[in-house]
């Protein structure tokens, strides 16, 4: 299929993970990519989709800085033309108990995940209203929209952010053609996942390498954990036209982790 030739298509943390694997999948179905992250390695990952015939270019972003953010569009543009669809999945996480948590890391996730999403959105928004066409929105949440887990009130509340925003947004832009919605994926392995087992692992006691994933797995009704490919085949689902009277919606990519 080939349902987003010529179309424009930005994803934040698009060099790795998750990200990456959306930004593959809408290359494999036509799309130009501008895929973004805070690392050189981003142009890389642009050359992998290139090298599989994609048009594709890695820009250096950093999307807690507007101006960044801004430059990042207009690179887009200047590429590709009008952008069409706007991921915004760039994300961090750290794990901590409440007497250890700092500020910093408080406001370093709320940054990356909330304010983030915001200023992407709100770029797009201003873009894709300028141009007329409509588009799509799609954010990032997680599991921990719907259900904070232990040790990381943070990164729950971002995402409940990401879902309150997600919502409100698609109120306002909904005469203009464009719709807003989130993915919450479950555990998915990348490597913010390794970082997880890791750490959750010690914290709860006694998982060794990869025991804690295995065993929060069995709590998943598939009894496995979600991959790159999963989230994305939903990133591009909202983002076609079978999904174009869906807005304001977070949906689930979990094997049925979380039924709510
Ligand atoms: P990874 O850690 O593998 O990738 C995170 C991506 O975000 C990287 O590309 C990273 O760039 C980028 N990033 C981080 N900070 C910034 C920033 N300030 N500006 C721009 N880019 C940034 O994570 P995943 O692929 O696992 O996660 C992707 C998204 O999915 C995140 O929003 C995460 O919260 C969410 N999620 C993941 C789940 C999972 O099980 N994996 C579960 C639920 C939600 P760089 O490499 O340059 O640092």
């Amino acid at each position: 299929m080939n349902r987003f030739e010529g179309k424009t298509v930005v994803v934040t943390g698009g060099n790795k993970g998750i990200g990456f694997a959306i930004a593959q999948r809408f290359a494999s179905e036509g799309a130009n990519l501008v895929i973004a992250s805070v690392e050189a390695q981003v142009e890389e990952a642009a050359a992998a989709l290139r090298e599989a015939g994609a048009k594709a270019v890695g820009v250096i972003c950093d999307v807690t800085d507007r101006e960044a953010v801004t430059a990042l569009y207009d690179r887009a543009e200047e590429e590709f033309g009008a952008v069409d669809i706007s991921v915004q999945n760039a994300g961090i996480i750290t794990i901590a108990k409440i007497e250890d948590l700092t500020e910093g890391e408080w406001d370093a996730t709320m940054e990356v995940n909330t304010k983030g999403v915001f200023l992407c959105c709100q770029e797009a928004i201003r873009r894709m209203r300028k141009s007329g066409n409509g588009g799509r929105l799609i954010n990032m949440a997680s599991g921990q929209a719907r259900d904070g887990f232990i040790y990381t009130p943070h990164y729950a509340a971002s995402k409940f952010g990401v879902m309150g925003m997600t919502q409100s947004l698609a109120k306002e832009v909904a005469l203009d053609n464009i719709t807003v919605n989130a993915i919450c994926p479950g555990i998915i392995k990348t490597d913010m996942w390794d970082y997880n087992d890791r750490v959750w692992g010690e914290m709860l006691g006694g998982f060794g390498p990869g025991e804690l994933m295995e065993s929060w797995v069995q709590n998943i009704p598939m009894k496995r954990a979600g991959e790159g490919k999963h989230v994305a085949a939903l990133a591009a689902f909202i983002a076609s036209e079978d999904a174009d009277y869906i807005t304001g919606q977070t949906i689930n990519v979990d094997g049925g982790l979380i039924m709510s």
